[in-house]
C-alpha cells in the first residue's frame, strides 16, 4: 500500500479521507489556503501544506502549487476527493506524468464522461436508455429553438460542461426560449468556461436514483447497489438514501445492469455513480427510466452505500490505485438494512437558500448518528466555498428507524451563529409524504401537504408567518447597512395573503429584534436570535421559512401565504431603486456593466458568486449605468455597491 497520500481538497471529505488513511496506516499531507489556516483537516493530517490565497483558483484549483506541494512531501499519491479538481481530466494526467499515482480513474474516463452529450452518446450506444434531447457541436440557438419545438415543452436546457446543478434552466413554452438561453449559457460561461448548451426532454415528477459503481486494473466490475437521491434544492441534493424506497426488484435489477453496461464500455476503473432520472409521476418501471450523467469520483453520499454494505469506499478506491483487485466479488457483496444522509449547509433558507457567513460560534452533533464534519466552534464560514457544513447519517434496520434516529440526531443538532438549513431538512422528514417514501425533485416546491385553500389559518400559524416575514425584511435591510432606528415607533402592517384572502398583523417593535405582533385577539411576543425566531417560549423556527414572496409554515401540513416584498422599503431612506446591491458576499462578475451603457429591463449586469452558488443582478426597468462602483472579479461585501442606474423611466 502507499506510504503517504496527499489530499487535494478540504471540509469533511478532506477529514473522511484522512480517517481511512489512518486506519491503513497511511502517511496524510493535507493542503490548505489561507482562510483554512485553522481548519480541522490541516490538524488531522501528518502534515499540512500551504498552496495559497483563499481563492480557490489560487489554491485548491491550482495544480502546479498541488503537485509541487505533493514533491515536496514525497507523497506517492493523490486523492481529489470531490468538487474542485476531482473531475479535471488534465489534473489528473499531470498528476501521473509526475510519477504521483492518481486515485480515480485514468483521465481519459474523465474525459469521456466529463461532458454530458458525450457522454449521454457512449451511453445510448451502450445500450442504456437516455432522455430524448439534442445536440450538436456549433448550433445557433435558432435551430436549438427548432429541436425544442419538436421535442415539446417542457424542456430542459443544461450547460454541456455542468456539474454542481449549475447552468440548468427549465422552458415551459416557445417564448421563454431565447431569454433563458442567453441566461443558462451566461452562468454557464462563467462557471465552466464553456458555454455549449444541450436540450433534453423535462421530467415533470422525477426521481433521481444512482448506482455506485467500482471497477479495477483487472477487468473486475461490480455495483454496489443504488440510493435515492431525490431531495433536491436548486437541483442539487439535500437528502440522500440506500437502497432506493418504493422500487420493485426488476427495476433496481434493471438500474444495476444499465450502470455497469456503460462502466464496462468505457472500461471504468476506481469509484464512479452513474445517475438516472426516473418518471415518477405513476409507479416506476423499466421504460421511464433514463441515463443522466456519470460522476468519475467519490461521491457526496457516498457514507449511505458504505452503511448499508458495511464497507469503506475510500479502502477501495486505494487498493484500486494501488493496483490490487477489488476486495470482493459482486456476489458476496450484501446489504443490511437502510441508511439516510442529509447534508447540512450554512444557508438562509428563508431567504431563498442565500449562503449564510460568520463565525461559528457553537457546535453540537447527533451522538446517535454517524457525523461526518469538518467545522469546529470559532472556524469561520467564508464565501470562498461550498455551503455544505456537515453530514448527518443514520441508519437502522428499516427505513422508519432510520427516519426516526435521524429525526431525532437533527433535533440535537446545531452550529451556532450562522444560519443553517436544519429547521428545513427536519421539517421534510418529518412529513408523512417522506416517511412514505413518496419522494421526487419537485418535493420541496409542491409536494409538501397543503391543507385546503378554504380552512382558515390558526392564528399561531398567522403569528409565525409574519415573525418570518419581519425577519426576513430585516434581514434586507441588515444588508443595506442601516440602522434600525426607524423601527422603534413604528407600528407596522403586515399583510398576508392566501386565497385571495387577507390577514393584516400588527407589529411593534421593542428594539431591533425584539417585537410584538398582534392578530384579532391574540398577542406574541417575538425575538429574533442566530437559532431562529422564538416566539413566547417555544422556539418554532424550524416549521416556518420564507422563500421568493412566499412565506411557508410548516405545522400539520404546510401554510403558505404571499406578501409584498417592499412593503417595508418606505422606512429605508438609504435604499433607492436604482442601486445595484449585492445581498450577498462573494466574487463579483460583471457583464458588459459599463457607465454610460443602456441597458433594458431584465438584462443581467452582474453575477455574485459565493459558495458555489451564483446570484444574479439584473436592471430593474429601461435605463442608463451611471456609476459603476466595484471592479470585476473583485470580492464583495453584503449590501456594498455594484451600480448605480438612472432614474426609472
Ligand atoms: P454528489 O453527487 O457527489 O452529491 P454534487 O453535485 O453535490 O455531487 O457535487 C459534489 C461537490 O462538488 C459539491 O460540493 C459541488 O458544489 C461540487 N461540484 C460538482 N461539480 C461541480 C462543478 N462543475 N463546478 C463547481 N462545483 C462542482
Ligand atoms: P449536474 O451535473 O449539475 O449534477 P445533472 O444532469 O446530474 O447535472 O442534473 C442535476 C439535477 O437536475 C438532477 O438530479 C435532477 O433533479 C435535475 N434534472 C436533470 N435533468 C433533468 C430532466 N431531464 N428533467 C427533470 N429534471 C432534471
Ligand atoms: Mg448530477
Amino acid at each position: 500500500m502507499f506510504k503517504s497520500v496527499l489530499i487535494a481538497n478540504r471540509g469533511e471529505i478532506a477529514c473522511r479521507i484522512i480517517k481511512t488513511c489512518d486506519r491503513l496506516n497511511i502517511q496524510t499531507i493535507a493542503v490548505f489556503s489561507d482562510a483554512d489556516y485553522e481548519a480541522k483537516h490541516t490538524q488531522l493530517a501528518d502534515l499540512a501544506i500551504r498552496i495559497g490565497p483563499s481563492n480557490p483558483a489560487e489554491s485548491y484549483l491550482n495544480i502546479d502549487t498541488i503537485i509541487a506541494a505533493a514533491k515536496k512531501s514525497g507523497a506517492e499519491a493523490i486523492h481529489p476527493g470531490y468538487g474542485f479538481l476531482s473531475e479535471n481530466p488534465d489534473f489528473a494526467q499531470t498528476v501521473e506524468n509526475n510519477g504521483i499515482k492518481f486515485i480515480g480513474p485514468d483521465p481519459e474516463m474523465i474525459r469521456l464522461m466529463g461532458l454530458k452529450d458525450q457522454a449521454k452518446r457512449i451511453a445510448q450506444n451502450a445500450g442504456v436508455p437516455v432522455l430524448q434531447g439534442y445536440k450538436a457541436k456549433n448550433i445557433s440557438k435558432e435551430k436549438l429553438l427548432e429541436e425544442a419545438n419538436r421535442i415539446g415543452y417542457p424542456i430542459l436546457l443544461k450547460a454541456v460542461a455542468g456539474g454542481g446543478g449549475k447552468g440548468i434552466r427549465r422552458i415551459n413554452n416557445e417564448t421563454e426560449f431565447f431569454a433563458g438561453f442567453d441566461q443558462a449559457s451566461k452562468e454557464a460561461q462563467l462557471a465552466f468556461g464553456n458555454t455549449e448548451m444541450m436540450i433534453e426532454k423535462f421530467i415533470t415528477r422525477p426521481r433521481h436514483i444512482e448506482v455506485q459503481v467500482f471497477g479495477d486494473n483487472f477487468g473486475n466490475r461490480i455495483h454496489l447497489f443504488e440510493r435515492d437521491c431525490s431531495i433536491q434544492r436548486k437541483n442539487q441534493k439535500l437528502i440522500e438514501e440506500a437502497p432506493a424506497p418504493n422500487i420493485t426488484t426488476q427495476v433496481k435489477e434493471f438500474l444495476y445492469e444499465a450502470a455497469l453496461k456503460l462502466a464496462n464500455a468505457i472500461d471504468y476503473k476506481g469509484a464512479g455513480t452513474v445517475e438516472f432520472i426516473a418518471d415518477a409521476s405513476d409507479e416506476i418501471n423499466v421504460d421511464k427510466i433514463w441515463f443522466l450523467e456519470m460522476n468519475t469520483r467519490l461521491q457526496v453520499e457516498h457514507t449511505v452505500t458504505e452503511q448499508i454494505t458495511g464497507l469503506d469506499l475510500v479502502e477501495w478506491q486505494l487498493r484500486v490505485a494501488n493496483n490490487e483487485p477489488l476486495p470482493l466479488s459482486q456476489e458476496r457483496v450484501q446489504i443490511q438494512g437502510h441508511s439516510i444522509e442529509a447534508r447540512i449547509c450554512s444557508e438562509a433558507v428563508l431567504v431563498g437558500y442565500l449562503p449564510s457567513i460568520g463565525k461559528v460560534n457553537k457546535v453540537m452533533l447527533a451522538e446517535n448518528l454517524r457525523v461526518e464534519n469538518s467545522i469546529e466552534t470559532w472556524n469561520s464560514i467564508t464565501p470562498f466555498y461550498d455551503s455544505l457544513l456537515a453530514k448527518l447519517i443514520a441508519t437502522g434496520t428499516t427505513r422508519e428507524q432510520a427516519i426516526k434516529e435521524l429525526s431525532k440526531g437533527m433535533r440535537q443538532s446545531e452550529f451556532g451563529g450562522i444560519k443553517t438549513n436544519l429547521n428545513l431538512l427536519v421539517g421534510i422528514i418529518d412529513t408523512p409524504e417522506f416517511i412514505h417514501g413518496d419522494i421526487n425533485t419537485g418535493f420541496l416546491d409542491d409536494y409538501l401537504p397543503f391543507p385546503q385553500q378554504s380552512e382558515p389559518p390558526p392564528n399561531s400559524v398567522l403569528i409565525l408567518a409574519a415573525a418570518a416575514v419581519v425577519d426576513f425584511y430585516l434581514l434586507q435591510r441588515r444588508n443595506w447597512k442601516t440602522g434600525f432606528s426607524h423601527w422603534h415607533c413604528h407600528r407596522q402592517t403586515i399583510a398576508l395573503n392566501r386565497s385571495n384572502i387577507q390577514y393584516d398583523l400588527e407589529v411593534s417593535f421593542f428594539n431591533s429584534n425584539t417585537f410584538k405582533l398582534r392578530f384579532a385577539d391574540a398577542i406574541s411576543k417575538c425575538q429574533l436570535t442566530p437559532r431562529g425566531i422564538f416566539i413566547g417560549l417555544e422556539n418554532v423556527s424550524h416549521k416556518v421559512y420564507v422563500h421568493n414572496s412566499q412565506v411557508s409554515v410548516y405545522e400539520t401540513g404546510l401554510w403558505e401565504f404571499s406578501f409584498a416584498r417592499e412593503e417595508f422599503d418606505h422606512l429605508d431612506e438609504s435604499r433607492t431603486s436604482n442601486l445595484i446591491i449585492s445581498q450577498v458576499p462573494g466574487l463579483l462578475k460583471l457583464v458588459n456593466c459599463k457607465e454610460g451603457k443602456t441597458v433594458s429591463k431584465g438584462e443581467i449586469l452582474a453575477y455574485v458568486e459565493a459558495m458555489k452558488m451564483e446570484f444574479t443582478l439584473a436592471a430593474p426597468s429601461d435605463c442608463v449605468i451611471e456609476k459603476v462602483f466595484a471592479t470585476n472579479n473583485s470580492l464583495i461585501k453584503a449590501g456594498e455597491k455594484i451600480a448605480q442606474l438612472s432614474a426609472n423611466n
